[in-house]
């Protein structure tokens, strides 16, 4: 087919923009470089149990945004899914977020909300409630002490004076019920898109290519590492990487929830997966006589390594933006995403990127 724009890299902001495209009239060419596309939202289904794997760690779907939550329902229903997250600290386990249940447990006592936040305002219960759950999990996480990462990073967790144990703010939550892996397909499911993966594009000679092809003089929509497309010619851009252990044991349930996070510094993973309890509308995986469990451990990145954090740093920022800067000299050239805008997305914000972005030649 003849091509009117070129989507390099086949995850949650490339798919999405290549369905923006092909609604507009566009033919698009979607290339992926890994064997399947989804990005790390892709899974993989356990041919034994039937339970949905999430590959790259858990990624639970949650959002505020009216128009990214209209926009992925056109795509696939979802199971109302809402995410709690338990942690273990010292042989015992609490509910996150920072709330009554885990205030209440922690320090064995019984508050009211309105009594909540004097009670942490005690400078030393406040240290112990910190060093507890959030010292040695973000230690562990960013391999560097919390004083060291941007605060916005820990406030990601919310902290609440009621007994919300709900995980996230967002009152849309859920997992896709037809699985991941049917979102991105049916994202790229229209006559105007055509996908390759195993396809990585470069840049060569101020043009386009993949393997020996030179790509169409069309707009590139690119959400590759954006180091990468250069060469690294400033330096590699910092990643925090994951190692990823999985087991299939043979009991029902290993945990009683999806995640666990063992907030100790001295337990060398930060959490367990346990991916049958993302769908308990399915009565055939929660009854399942085997479960499908994921410790999850942190790492340095080098290159080569799998990158899933960005380090943000005032060098960090400062060798993006000159990265940015030469993507910006080549005309039709549009960088974005989590690994091309090297930014710390949830699934929804991806999106929300993709369906603001301002598509060339409008
Ligand atoms: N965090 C922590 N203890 C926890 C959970 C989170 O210290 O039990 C901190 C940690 O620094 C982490 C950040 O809060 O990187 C954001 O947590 P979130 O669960 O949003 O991380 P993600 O699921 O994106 O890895």
């Amino acid at each position: 087919m003849t091509v009117d724009a070129v989507v390099a890299g086949a995850g949650v902001w490339g798919c999405t923009v290549a369905r923006r495209l092909a609604e507009s009239g566009r033919r698009v060419l979607v290339l992926e470089r890994r064997h399947a596309v989804g990005g790390n939202v892709r899974c993989e289904t356990d041919a034994e149990t039937g339970i949905e794997v999430h590959t790259y760690g858990s990624h639970i779907f949650h959002t505020h945004i009216p128009e990214v939550w209209e926009f992925v329902n056109r795509f696939v229903k979802f199971n109302g899914y809402q995410h709690k997250v338990l942690a273990r600290y010292r042989g015992k386990t609490y509910f996150l977020p920072l709330g009554l249940a885990l205030i209440e447990k922690f320090f064995g006592v019984e508050l009211k909300p309105c009594e909540a936040d004097a009670f942490l305002r005690d400078e030393a219960r406040s240290k112990a409630v910190f060093d507890a759950f959030f010292r040695g999990y973000t230690s562990k996480q960013w391999g560097r002490p919390p004083e060291e990462i941007d605060p916005s990073i820990i406030k990601r967790v919310p902290v609440r004076t009621s007994y919300d144990v709900n995980y996230f703010n967002d009152y849309n939550q859920g997992i896709p019920l037809s699985g991941y892996n049917s979102l991105f397909e049916r994202l790229l499911d229209h006559p105007g898109i055509e996908v390759r993966c195993n396809a990585a594009v470069r840049l060569e000679g101020g043009a386009f290519w993949v393997g020996g092809d030179a790509l169409p003089c069309v707009p590139v929509y690119y959400s590759g590492p954006v180091d990468e497309l250069f060469g690294y010619r400033f330096g590699h851009l910092p990643w925090r990487t994951l190692r990823f252990e999985t087991e299939r044991l043979d009991v029902r349930d290993y945990q009683g929830t999806s995640v666990v996070n063992y907030t100790e510094a001295e337990v060398p993973y930060t959490r367990i997966h346990e991916f049958k309890h993302y769908h308990p509308e399915d009565a055939a995986v929660m009854n399942a006589p085997k479960t499908v469990i994921m410790r999850e451990y942190p790492a340095a990145w080098k290159p080569g390594d799998e990158p899933y954090y960005p380090i943000d740093t005032t060098e960090s920022r400062a060798l993006l933006a000159r990265y940015m800067e030469e993507a910006a000299k080549l005309p039709g050239l549009v960088v974005g995403g989590r690994l091309g805008g090297y930014k710390y997305y949830d699934i929804d914000k991806s999106v929300e990127a993709a369906l603001s972005l301002r598509l060339l030649g409008q």
